[in-house]
Order: C-alpha cells, then sequence, then structure tokens
C-alpha cells in the first residue's frame, strides 16, 4: 500500500517545529501570521494536519472534521512525539535526498558539484560531493559531519 505522504499547516509560533518537519521530509506550510479563518481552510482545502496550540482553534478545528494536533510541548523533538502519538510519521530522517527546504517548503534536487564550486566554502567542498538545491529559493545544502544538513546562500 502506497500511503500518502502527511501533509502539515503549522500555527503561528511554530516556525521551528514547521522546519524541522521539512528537514523530515514532510510538506508543511508556516505562516507568521495568520488568522484561524484562513488557517483552517488551508487545511480544509488541502487536507493537512492543523498544527496549533491554539484550545479554541482545535475545537473549531475539530468540529470542521480537520485533522487537528494540538501542540503543547516546548521541545520540537517532543512537539514531534505529540504529532506521532496521533499520526504515524514513521522513520524520521534527515538526508538531501528526503528533506524539503527548511526555509521555504521547497523540494531539494540534486545538483552537480562543480555547478556550485563558487558558492560554498573551500572547506566543504573538499570534503563533500553531493548537493542540493532547493527549488524555490536556491539555497544549498550539503550533509556536513556535525550538521545534518547545512545550508549557504
Ligand atoms: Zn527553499
Amino acid at each position: 500500500m502506497n500511503e500518502r505522504k502527511l501533509v502539515f499547516v503549522v500555527d503561528a509560533m511554530y516556525g521551528n517545529l514547521a522546519k524541522k518537519l521539512r528537514l523530515f521530509g514532510y510538506d508543511s506550510l508556516y505562516y507568521a501570521d495568520i488568522d484561524d479563518d484562513k488557517i483552517l481552510q488551508i487545511a480544509r482545502d488541502e487536507d493537512r494536519i492543523l498544527l496549533t496550540n491554539d484550545v479554541a482553534l482545535v475545537k473549531r478545528s475539530l468540529k470542521q472534521n480537520v485533522k487537528t494536533v494540538q501542540i503543547t510541548k516546548k521541545d520540537e523533538l517532543e512537539q514531534i512525539l505529540e504529532i506521532n502519538q496521533k499520526y504515524n510519521l514513521g522513520k524520521c530522517v534527515v538526508t538531501g535526498n528526503n528533506s524539503r527546504c527548511p526555509l521555504c517548503n521547497g523540494m531539494l534536487h540534486k545538483i552537480q558539484k562543480d555547478l556550485i564550486v563558487t558558492q560554498v566554502p573551500e572547506g566543504v567542498l573538499k570534503q563533500t560531493n553531493e548537493f542540493w538545491t532547493c527549488e524555490n529559493c536556491k539555497k544549498i545544502y550539503w550533509e556536513g559531519t556535525h550538521q545534518i544538513l547545512m545550508e549557504k546562500n
């Protein structure tokens, strides 16, 4: 069975959670400033799981049969676990081939090393052979030793 991958819309205040979900490869919309009607409409229209800590919004959302997870924890990994209790996220891995751009939710595509030599620090070029670029914002990513996914303008 080929299940559709979960997709999310993340309420204001949870930008870091949205970034983490994108790194795990989940299509996650985030708006720093959005009103309840609008975010509900997006969740409904695009069949996205709404992530919010707003009790009133959770009530409205569930009444409209929108998939909803109330986020209560502060730490992003604990928030991921809160989601996982309700919707199975499966194995969460961060790799260039799976992740989405944490900044804009765009898909990452592999890019040839010789196309980005002028845009990446020399030290990185020496140690790294695989690079990805975001189809939207064109940021460049690679898998670093300390940070899993690094970015460069
Ligand atoms: Zn991007």
